[in-house]
């Protein structure tokens, strides 16, 4: 089986002729658009990342489903090690792009998927498993990018999708047939959607019984029929339109997230993993979430390396690397960012097989992982502010630099320590601005908080994981108060 390679990757998104609504504007010729170039390079990376000598081992794995190597990107997980793989992977691209790039989503839809089908199936005696592996076999052959697509609009918080005003603000069955379902719906905040080849659908919460319409699990092709996109935009996304790009601050890549629209999408049977089995809608929303919140441990780290290094490197162009207050500061950012990772590579190496047979992270791990990144990145923001100066937010156009009279102030001015060039000390401070307040923003920041669920969801799931009977339980013990306990002693 052929794994692509960025070009043919690129070349395959272009034949599924996908279009979107992009600032006030009907979008044919998608990956030529300066928005979203970006955003597909850094999905290409992932894909050229498996031909590298130097990361074809990490990148590269043998299936048991395809039997063959697929792209990590859509493996399933077989070990723990596969798991602490993912989330190295995940750093290196991160450390490579500076963005997100975009792959993941359907990585852990998939592994929560394949876990979830299988206890389905035996409690239900539905035959939702086989489908799914024979789907998946085809997407790892194919080598196709696939979007996970959980959060719905969701419409008045304090009340149940069947109470909603509008019963499309939770995606649902509009219409069951016998050789499939209509569904009606959106998804919001999808990352990479444009550059997917596949949707794979899943409910947003944990259903009840009554709920059924909205407890659906399914697979649509990005360019089916009654499926409509609306571009999302980002801070200071239109410097990505202009002809100089230095100022975008990330020169070659960038994220992409995209509001979806299902006007009445029919989905035929055999693409059909969930249809009504509420009991399971929570399990999966719950294993989905775990993954991404694993994720974030290699993601996030990856652009914080980034970030570090710029900061670093700005330090030493203004002149004060050696100050021991800005040592300190880097020091921290470095100790932030690592945790992040460590907990990902915790929840990772702690993982457990599922009844299914692939390794799902361990739940209460990656909670704490992603109840981390939903502060350490703000942190490292601050620092990377703080160290970098006030030019960070007042600094001229690159455009400015080719003005006869402009150009030679800027670099008069704007000089600092002479080992350094003028225009990369720009180059460095747009890196960092990019990051902490422009596109970049979204993925490193905004994300962080909302993406695979906000603070509270993580603080609910380690309240619910953290075990605090057996905890008071080891109290008694230790201190004798309960005599029915066995001390285990003779
Ligand atoms: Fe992957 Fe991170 Fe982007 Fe999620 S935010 S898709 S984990 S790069
Ligand atoms: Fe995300």
């Amino acid at each position: 089986m052929a794994l692509k390679n960025g070009k043919d990757y690129r070349e395959s998104v272009r034949q599924l002729n996908l279009e979107a609504n992009i600032m006030g504007k009907r979008i044919e010729d998608l990956p030529d658009h300066g928005l979203v170039d970006p955003s597909q390079k850094a999905v290409a990376f992932t894909y050229d990342a498996a031909h590298d000598p130097a990361t074809q081992s990490l990148f590269c794995v043998e299936s048991p489903l395809s039997k063959g190597m697929v792209n990590r990107f859509s493996h399933l997980h077989q070990s723990t090690e596969d798991l602490v793989n993912k989330v190295k992977m995940q750093r290196y691209c991160g450390t490579h792009t500076g963005c997100c790039f975009q792959r993941c989503v359907g990585l852990d839809a998939a592994n929560a998927v394949y876990s979830t089908t299988f206890e389905c199936d035996k409690r239900h005696g539905t035959h939702y498993h086989k489908r799914f592996k024979e789907y998946w076999r085809w997407i790892q052959q194919e080598d196709l990018v696939v979007d996970g697509a959980m959060t719905d609009p969701k419409g008045d918080r304090s009340k149940r999708p069947s109470d909603q005003a509008d019963p499309d603000l939770f995606l649902r069955v509009k219409d069951q047939r016998r050789d499939g379902v209509v569904i009606c719906g959106a998804k919001l905040h999808q990352t990479g959607m444009l550059n997917s080849h596949e949707i794979l659908v899943m409910p947003t919460l944990t259903m009840r019984p009554g709920e059924e319409p909205w407890a659906i699990c399914c697979a649509v092709p990005t360019n089916a029929d009654g499926v409509h996109y609306i571009y999302g935009r980002q801070s200071s996304d239109t410097r990505k339109l202009e002809d100089e790009k230095m100022d975008v601050g990330n020169p070659v890549f960038g994220g992409q997230e995209v509001m979806t629209v299902f006007d009445d999408v029919f989905v035929p049977n055999d693409r059909i993993f969930m249809n009504g089995e509420v009991d399971f809608s929570g399990i999966l929303v719950e294993r989905f979430a775990s993954y991404h919140r694993q994720s974030y441990g290699g993601c996030k780290a990856g652009v914080g390396d980034l970030l570090i290094g710029a900061t670093a490197l700005i330090a030493q162009m203004n002149g004060v690397a050696n100050a021991s207050h800005i040592r300190d500061k880097l020091v921290e950012m470095i100790h932030l960012n690592e945790t992040l990772y460590a907990c990902g590579v915790a929840c990772s190496a702690t993982g457990e097989q599922t009844a299914a047979g692939n390794y799902q992270v361990n739940l209460l791990l990656a909670n704490v992982c992603k109840l981390n990144v939903t502060r350490f990145p703000y942190e490292l923001a601050r620092l990377a502010t703080d160290v970098s100066g006030g030019l960070l937010g007042t600094m001229p156009s690159a455009a400015d630099l080719d003005d006869p009279v402009a150009g030679p102030y800027i670099k008069k001015y704007l000089a600092a320590n002479p080992e350094f060039d003028v225009v990369d000390r720009m180059k460095v401070l747009r890196l960092i601005e990019n990051i902490v307040a422009g596109a970049g923003s979204v993925a490193y920041l905004i994300e962080s908080m909302h993406g695979a669920g906000p603070p509270t969801a993580q603080r609910i799931m380690i309240g619910r994981q953290g075990n605090l009977d057996e905890k008071m339980a080891r109290v008694r013990q230790l201190l004798d108060m309960d005599s029915k306990l066995d001390h285990g002693a003779s």
